[in-house]
């Protein structure tokens, strides 16, 4: 193994799966001149550790990785989607021998005295003179935290660790969040609980008709403008607005869908708003979204004030080296492929046009960004 390479792509999910596959079109070679790192022990970036009962058939939107379909044969809508994309993540880098390193767990990235990037593992450190980052958010879910959470004597538990309803049988739950994954899990759960209860920040935003082009491209300009700016990204699907399926129709009537605001504390046997009012409960489920997974990258100081990185397409503004793919708009599987073919055609400009001094005080900044030749 050649620890010392053109490029590093952190994270072997479709935004690194789509970057590794076209650093090898543009002529770059596994093991030698890239090297795509990833800490699960096996394909298939987070799909792999999603729940059971979401099936294929249940993820709505899933692009193909580039150059290789997902065949009818193995998108069987009936089985596990951590099964079926896995599986197809896993043909994929062999098809295109893209010698995927893991398990490899990334601690932190830092300048290096030569201007590479010094990227420090669980596999010993690897020297880049770029690096793209593919991490996801399934890494970093996010808990919020409400007064008297230590108290609560039932259980917690948040999305990436959801086990499927049956855990639920019997048992009086509270999902907490607004969005896609939390209606599937109380949809889910409602059919064997005892009861549910639905918490949510803001009032959500059903969307009665599908979601076209238009409307895509306007979610993805949004959160775009937010990461430009420096801003923590939000997710894409958290300005579509949540699609109304039969069965969330069906749901609505039955009440399933009838949402409270946040509670104000939470008690040793449930939860309590500010109007005095008290809801029993056996399990706190918090389906609250993720953050992007990126502390690794917080030697090189690329976060503004606003606490996000800025990102102009998918390169960070503060160091040209390193580019965010499967990041602010770019997390989704249409976004990730895109962003991963982007940031290839980005570095290969910047690494075409030599190499080069570093800036005196050690760091990259845009204006040290070289021509393209
Ligand atoms: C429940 C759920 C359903 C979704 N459904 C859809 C859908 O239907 N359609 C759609 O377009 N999008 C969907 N999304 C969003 C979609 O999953 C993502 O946009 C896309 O798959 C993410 O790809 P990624 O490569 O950015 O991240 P991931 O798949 O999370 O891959 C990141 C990889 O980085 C690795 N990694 C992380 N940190 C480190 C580290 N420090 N060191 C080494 N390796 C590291 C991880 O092991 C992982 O393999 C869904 C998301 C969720 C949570």
């Amino acid at each position: 193994m050649n620890n010392s390479v053109d490029v590093v792509v952190i994270g072997a999910g479709q935004a690194g799966l789509s970057a590794a596959y076209h650093l090898r079109r543009a002529g770059y070679e596994p093991g030698t001149s890239f090297v795509a790192l990833d800490h699960a022990p096996a394909p298939g970036g987070a799909w792999q550790f999603r729940w059971p009962s979401l099936t294929y058939g249940k993820v709505h939107g899933m692009y193909d990785l580039p150059g290789m379909r997902l065949t009818s044969d193995d998108a069987d809508p009936e089985r596990p989607s951590s099964e079926v994309v896995p599986a197809y993540f896993a043909r994929y880098e062999r098809a295109f021998d893209l010698r995927v390193v893991r398990p490899v767990h990334v601690d932190a990235v830092r300048d290096g005295d030569d201007g590479r990037l010094l990227v420090g593992t669980s596999a010993g450190t690897w020297a880049a003179r770029a690096l793209i980052n593919a991490t996801g958010t399934w890494d970093r879910p996010f808990w919020p935290r409400y007064p008297g959470q230590e108290t609560f004597r039932g259980r917690q538990l948040h999305t990436a660790q959801y086990p499927g309803p049956e855990a639920f049988a019997g048992r009086r739950v509270i999902v907490v969040g607004g969005g896609a994954s939390g209606v599937q899990h109380l949809l889910e759960i409602a059919e064997v609980a005892a009861a549910t209860t639905w918490v949510t920040r803001r009032p959500p935003v059903f969307r009665e008709r599908p979601f076209g082009e238009v409307q895509g491209r306007a979610a993805v300009a949004l959160v775009e403008q937010r990461v430009r700016r420096g801003l923590p990204p939000q997710s894409v699907v958290s300005v579509t607005g949540l699609p109304l399926t039969e069965p969330m129709l069906r749901a609505r009537e039955k009440g399933i869908l009838d949402r409270l605001p946040m509670f104000e504390r939470i008690t040793p046997d449930g939860v309590t708003w500010a109007d005095g009012r008290h809801v029993e409960a056996d399990t706190i489920l918090w389906a609250t979204g993720f953050r992007a997974a990126i502390d690794h990258l917080a030697p090189l100081r690329l976060r503004e004030r606003g606490g996000g990185i800025a990102v102009e397409g998918t390169r960070a503004v503060r160091d040209p080296r390193v580019h965010l793919v499967g990041y602010g708009p770019s997390a989704s599987t249409v976004g990730a492929n895109r962003a991963g073919r982007a940031a290839v055609r980005e570095i290969r400009a910047l690494l075409d046009a030599g190499p080069r001094p570093a800036p005196p005080d050690g760091r990259w900044s845009p204006e040290k960004v070289p021509a393209r030749r």
